[in-house]
This record gives structure tokens, C-alpha cells and sequence, in this order.
């Protein structure tokens, strides 16, 4: 049964599609079977994982309206080790048009529901807002990563996605919860960086991962040549700091399956 993540947070820039793209092709890599939906009408996930927006047969803008199955929609044997439902300019009108479908809040867990069975991990890139397409991949959600950059304005607007987070939770999905804190585009040499670093553990916990991922070029360059980076230089920080993320993914869903709670690796 998948383990639905959802990669959110309403700044742009942040770095959730570089997640969403590392972290589903280092999955992969460890023989995880796993599927990659675009939510952002950007479509820089798609492109990010080989596919090209513009030639989508079916994306999920027809998933999210009922005009094709998830099942149709997929797009598999990407040299980037992951099926993918991708998404380009026109998932713009899905959020106007879904506001009058039923159930307008599940489209998205509706339609996955088929594929669940098949994958390991779904992950879901959003676009920069809290609109109802990212409302849907909270839904559809078991957890949310946030990706933070450690600068001064990075706790500004985290608790409006943290009470977003709750209200979902409370309204619409019970077993939606915060899986982890990323630290992005980190750079040690800043004393900022540290500072604003501290706090996020001060506020989360042991819910900030420990892997933090450093600010690498290989990362930044490897959308342009259309795959994540552990194809594009696997030696590279960037790679190796996505795989350690998949790494301490796994742990704590093996331990969660177990019953233990995530503390135990803090300590
Ligand atoms: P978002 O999806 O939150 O808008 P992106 O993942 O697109 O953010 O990242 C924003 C920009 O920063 C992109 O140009 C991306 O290549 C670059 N970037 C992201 N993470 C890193 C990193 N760790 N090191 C260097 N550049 C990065
Ligand atoms: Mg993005």
C-alpha cells in the first residue's frame, strides 16, 4: 500500500521541486517502486524527470476533471526510475473548474485510489500557494514534507501552512500529519543558516530530518539536461544528500509500520 507524501510549502524557491525529483529518483534507487505526481502548472517536475510538458498525452488537469483515469494519465519507463503523472499550463483552469465538481476537496485521493497497490511511495509536487490543488494533495496525504531554507524569512508564513496542515486534519483528513522538516540550500558558512536552523529544531523537534541538503550547482544544473541528479553526476552532494533523505525516509516509515515513534532516532 502507498505511502502518500505530499512536498509543500507556500513559498516558491524553496526547493520542493528539487525534492520532489531527488527524493522520488533516490527512492527508486533502493528499489522502491514509486510514482511522482505534478501539481504545479509550472510543470518543472515533469520536465525535471525527463518528460516533456508540452507532449503529455494525458495530464493530471484531465486526472483532477474526470477526462481520464490516473491509470491513463501515467507515464512510465522514464530514465529516471519513477512513473510520473505530469502536469503543464493547463491545470491553471482545474482549480477554477474544480470548485464546482462534487467532492471538490478528494479529486485527487479518488482518483489514486486504483493505483495504490502499485507503488511504494507517491509523492506529490505542488505549486507555491494553498489553493485547492494543494488543498486535494492534502487530502489525498499520510504526510507532508516542508522544505525550508534556513534564512531570515523562512519561519514567516510556516504558521499559516502549519495551521492549513491542522485544519485539513481536523476537517478533512485524520491521518494527515507533518512527516519531517527539510533544511534546503544549506550553507554551513552562514551563522544565519545555524540560527534559523536551531529554531526549526526548537519548533519541530525531531521532526527535521537530519540529512540537510547542502546548496550543490549539480542540483540546480540537472533540470536543464531533464533528470535528477543522481543520473546527472551521481557522485555529486547534492545526489548523495537525496540519497541519505530516501534513507532516513525509509527508517522511520519501517519504524512508524513498527509502532515506534519517531523520537527514538533523535536520541
Ligand atoms: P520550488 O519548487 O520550491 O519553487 P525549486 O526546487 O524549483 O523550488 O528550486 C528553486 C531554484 O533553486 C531552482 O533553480 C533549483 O534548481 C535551485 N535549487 C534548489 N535546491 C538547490 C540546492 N540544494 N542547491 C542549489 N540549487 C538549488
Ligand atoms: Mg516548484
Amino acid at each position: 500500500m502507498a505511502k502518500i507524501l505530499t512536498i509543500t510549502n507556500q513559498k516558491g524557491g524553496v526547493g520542493k521541486t528539487t525534492t520532489a525529483v531527488n527524493l522520488a529518483a533516490s527512492l527508486a534507487a533502493t528499489k522502491k517502486r514509486v510514482l511522482m505526481i505534478d501539481l504545479d502548472p509550472q510543470g518543472n517536475a515533469t520536465m525535471g524527470s525527463g518528460a516533456d510538458k508540452h507532449q503529455l498525452e494525458h495530464s493530471v488537469y484531465e486526472v483532477l476533471t474526470d477526462q481520464s483515469s490516473a491509470e491513463e494519465a501515467l507515464v512510465t519507463g522514464l530514465p529516471s526510475g519513477y512513473d510520473l503523472i505530469g502536469a503543464n499550463g493547463d491545470l491553471t483552469a482545474a482549480e477554477v473548474e474544480l470548485l464546482q465538481m462534487p467532492r471538490r476537496e478528494f479529486r485527487l485521493k479518488m482518483a489514486l485510489i486504483p493505483l495504490l497497490e502499485r507503488y511504494d511511495f507517491i509523492l506529490i509536487d505542488n505549486p507555491p500557494s494553498l489553493n485547492l490543488l494543494t488543498v486535494n494533495a492534502l487530502s489525498a496525504s499520510d504526510g507532508v514534507i516542508i522544505p525550508m531554507q534556513c534564512e531570515y524569512y523562512a519561519l514567516e508564513g510556516i504558521s499559516s501552512l502549519v495551521g492549513t496542515i491542522d485544519k485539513i486534519n481536523k476537517r478533512l483528513n485524520p491521518k494527515l500529519k507533518i512527516e519531517g522538516i527539510l533544511r534546503t540550500m544549506f550553507d554551513p558558512r552562514m551563522s544565519l543558516t545555524k540560527d534559523v536552523s536551531d529554531h526549526l529544531v526548537e519548533y519541530f523537534g525531531a521532526r527535521v530530518y537530519r540529512t540537510v541538503i547542502p546548496r550543490n550547482v549539480r542540483l540546480a544544473e540537472a533540470p536543464s539536461h531533464g533528470m535528477p541528479a543522481l543520473q546527472y553526476d551521481k557522485n555529486s552532494r547534492g545526489a548523495l544528500a537525496y540519497l541519505s533523505l530516501a534513507g532516513e525516509l525509509i527508517r522511520r516509515t519501517e519504524r512508524e509500520c513498527s509502532g515506534e515513534t519517531v523520537a527514538t532516532e533523535q536520541e
